[in-house]
């Protein structure tokens, strides 16, 4: 989709930092880490957001959801992380391409949520 970033980062139009890439995600670091590991996992055709998934969609969200537990697993976080998909305005969703942040190796609390 035009004019989105997340679709340019994984068409490699943009560079970044990739963790993973593979037929249908994508993997980089979060630009602006909110734990000492803070990973986000993307469709890489475009999604806007978790609402607009339907059971088409299925397999697909299965495969990040695995793709972010092999990678968190390869990342070092053996003592768990956690995993976000903020969804729409009220869900605090900035970046309208469906993503899963992947966070973990925080000391402090994490927010309530
Ligand atoms: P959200 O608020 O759930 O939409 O999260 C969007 C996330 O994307 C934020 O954590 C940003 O730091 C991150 N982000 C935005 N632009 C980039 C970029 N160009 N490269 C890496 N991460 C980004
Ligand atoms: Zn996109």
């Amino acid at each position: 989709m035009d004019n989105c970033i997340f679709c340019k980062l994984a068409s490699k139009e943009i560079p970044t930092n990739v963790v993973y890439e593979d037929d249908t995600v994508f993997s980089f670091l979060d630009a602006d880490p909110q734990a000492p590991v803070h990973f986000l996992v993307i469709p890489k055709k475009h999604v806007s957001c978790l609402d607009e998934c339907t059971e088409e969609d299925q397999e697909l969200l299965g495969h990040m959801l695995l793709t972010a537990k092999k990678l968190a697993a390869e990342q070092g976080l053996e003592n768990g992380y956690r995993i976000v998909i903020n969804t729409g305005d009220d869900g605090g969703q900035t970046v309208k391409h469906l993503h899963m942040h992947v966070m973990g190796k925080r000391s402090m609390n994490w927010p309530p949520g």
